[in-house]
């Protein structure tokens, strides 16, 4: 796959993650926003990351990264969110999960054949 189709999948797939943790915890959200501020902050600076992280082509989840290219209080704030949210995607958004799955099937591939290469 295309590396910057793949990043713009990774940043809605995170945002579409903060979201059901946002909504799940009742966070207080502005009227005809989707996210309250605390949520939309921590979007915005994931979405930041991957859109430079240097790692897009080989990644799969970035609580597995070597690099961890997060502050410590975000990487803890997302770990949190993650924990909530990853788990509650495949209900709420089968396609997209199952999508997510199979990106990161195709790198562990890559990954697993670049180290053969080697
Ligand atoms: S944690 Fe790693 S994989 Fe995730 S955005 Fe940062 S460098 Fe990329
Ligand atoms: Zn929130």
């Amino acid at each position: 796959m295309n590396v910057e189709k793949k990043r713009r999948q990774e940043q809605q797939t995170v945002k579409t993650i903060i979201g059901i943790y946002c909504h799940g915890h009742h966070h207080r959200r502005e009227p005809g926003e989707k996210l309250c501020p605390e949520c939309q902050a921590l979007a915005a600076y994931a979405v930041e990351r991957i859109e430079k992280c240097p790692r897009m082509e080989v990644k799969s989840f970035c609580s597995v990264c070597p690099i961890h290219c997060y502050a410590p209080a975000k990487r803890e704030e997302i770990q949190k969110v993650m924990r909530y949210g990853g788990p509650r995607m495949l209900l709420h958004h089968p396609l997209m999960t199952l999508h997510h799955m199979f990106l990161t099937w195709q790198t562990k591939r890559l990954e697993e054949k670049t180290n053969c290469d080697m």
